[in-house]
């Protein structure tokens, strides 16, 4: 450990690796009272200033802010709280007959010091939803959110030190050297929410001490629709979906995949509900959030620049203010296979149509990029669905809608490879941040008498 003496963290980690073991004796009824506070802290005392925190750091309109922050953060603890008791018990396992005379059974032991870090598109969500599995599990954590958030950060900050001794849980403000600084202590366990590219460097990290992780990234969600699907709803969906937050969510239908024959038809379709929704005037809707920071503004401009300069067809392309970080939603179509904007993940209100004929092409598209966090089909066929699904690898996936196989707190949530390693949510997320201990007890002796030398008495052993 004296190699982590300069370390501006080794006395928080120090002081939580000491209490690790009072905290990982904790009853079920003790893990409960600590997730009631954090309920109370969101649902009651800071509910106006996280919405308001939210407000300042992403233009996020209020209802937003309640369905897919508190709300989500509140029925985490609820799916938890209902939960636990089971997931704590002893599970019990059958013993092999050649044990004959021992039980056997496996505990959900807490993993010890955990690091948790977060992105900024839902801070508060992203930031105590890997909190609650923590704590349910017994664990003791170190927090470090997105510095791009300073507000909702700030008050985070509060809450935790509000709710929790240090020793217990705490939560550092800080940029990247301060994420690089605790990724050099050895963690028992890190959850890191973020891009692939910072994974990396995580899981990098987490090597040096061989820390188990839970990597979940992003990447591109494709959205495949063919001819026999309803049109107008799926439009209806995806345009909620691409659009919800500025689209800067992980599970965002990144680019859509749609058969030629319908492919008009969603356009209009498409249209018609960016206007229902968000109003000919995008830019005054209470509907309609904000890009997070002037580089994230800046990126996704580019991006159009670049595909503009690849002769791609602007469906619809409305204002921008850099002031302001608006981007309107924009559709583009006959997009280069090299704009940025088919081989980067968006993460932005532009949403690129690619069509095809032959369902084979969908999934070839598919295949040729990394393996994404979500991937959604809009069809009425069992066999083309089916088809997509044997076919493709991803995280999740939503059949005729998007992104709400997040809110079902029953299902694992996360990614695979480059989207990620390891699951989240519910059981999922209790188990990320468990250590699956096996036991075996012998209740009498002789039973594994035929182990022990010589050997070659070892038949006559066998036959007793
Ligand atoms: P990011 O990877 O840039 O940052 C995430 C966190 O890592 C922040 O706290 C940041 O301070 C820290 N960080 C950044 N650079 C670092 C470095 N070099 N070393 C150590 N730490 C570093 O991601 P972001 O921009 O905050 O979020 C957007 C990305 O996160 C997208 O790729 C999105 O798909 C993904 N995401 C995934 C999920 C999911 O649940 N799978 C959810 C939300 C966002």
């Amino acid at each position: 450990m004296t190699q982590f003496t300069k370390n501006p963290y080794f006395g928080l980690f120090t002081k939580q690796k000491a209490n690790q073991f009072n905290i990982a004796q904790s009853t079920y009824n003790e893990r409960v009272k600590k997730l009631n506070a954090l309920r109370r802290a969101i649902e009651i005392t800071y509910r106006e200033q996280i919405k308001e925190a939210l407000s300042k750091d992403l233009g996020k309109p209020i209802i937003e802010s309640e369905l897919s922050e508190i709300y989500q953060i509140l029925s985490d603890i609820r799916y938890v709280k209902k939960h636990l008791h089971k997931w704590m018990r002893k599970q019990k396992v059958q013993t092999p007959l050649s044990l004959l005379g021992s039980s056997s059974y496996y505990i959900y032991e807490p993993k010890g010091v955990c690091l948790i870090i977060s992105p900024w598109n839902f801070p508060f969500n992203l930031t105590f939803g890997p909190l609650i599995s923590a704590i349910a599990a017994g664990n003791t954590a170190i927090i470090k959110p997105s510095e791009m958030t300073p507000n909702s950060s700030a008050l985070m900050a509060k809450i935790i030190d509000d709710l929790f001794d240090e020793d217990e849980i705490a939560l550092i403000e800080g940029e990247v050297e301060t994420s690089t600084q605790l990724l050099e202590l050895p963690f028992n366990h890190i959850f890191f929410t973020g891009s692939p590219n910072v994974g990396k460097i995580v899981m990098t990290a987490a090597a040096k001490n061989l820390a188990s992780v839970t990597l979940e990234l992003g990447g591109k969600s494709p959205t495949v629709i063919d001819e026999s699907a309803n049109i107008k709803e799926a439009a209806k969906k995806i345009v909620w979906g691409k659009f919800l937050n500025a689209g800067q969510i992980c599970v965002a239908p990144d680019y859509i995949l749609i058969q030629e024959s319908v492919k008009t038809q969603f356009i209009d379709a498409c249209l018609n509900w960016i206007e229902h929704f968000y109003s000919k005037n995008p830019e005054t809707s209470n509907a309609f959030a904000r890009i997070v920071t002037p580089k994230h503004y800046k990126r996704l401009m580019a991006h159009l620049e670049n595909a503009k300069s690849l002769d791609a067809k602007f469906i619809l392309e409305g204002e921008h203010n850099e002031d302001s970080k608006y981007i309107a939603p924009t559709v583009v179509t006959d997009l280069s296979h090299d704009s940025k904007l088919l081989n980067e993940e968006i993460f932005g209100p532009i949403m690129p149509i690619i069509s095809f004929n032959e369902l084979e092409e969908a999934i070839d598209c598919i295949n040729s990029k990394e393996r994404p966090l979500a991937l959604y089909i809009y069809s009425k066929s069992k066999t083309n669905i089916n088809k997509v699904i044997s076919n493709t690898r991803a995280g999740g996936t939503c059949v005729n809608n998007n992104i709400i196989h997040y809110a079902n707190h029953n299902l694992p949530f996360g990614g695979t490879n480059n989207s990620g390693i390891g699951k989240s949510h519910g059981f999922f997320g209790f188990k990320a941040f468990s250590n699956e201990r096996a036991v075996i007890k012998q209740h009498f002796f002789g039973a594994t008498e035929f182990l022990f030398p010589p050997y070659n008495d070892f038949k006559e052993k066998m036959a007793k």
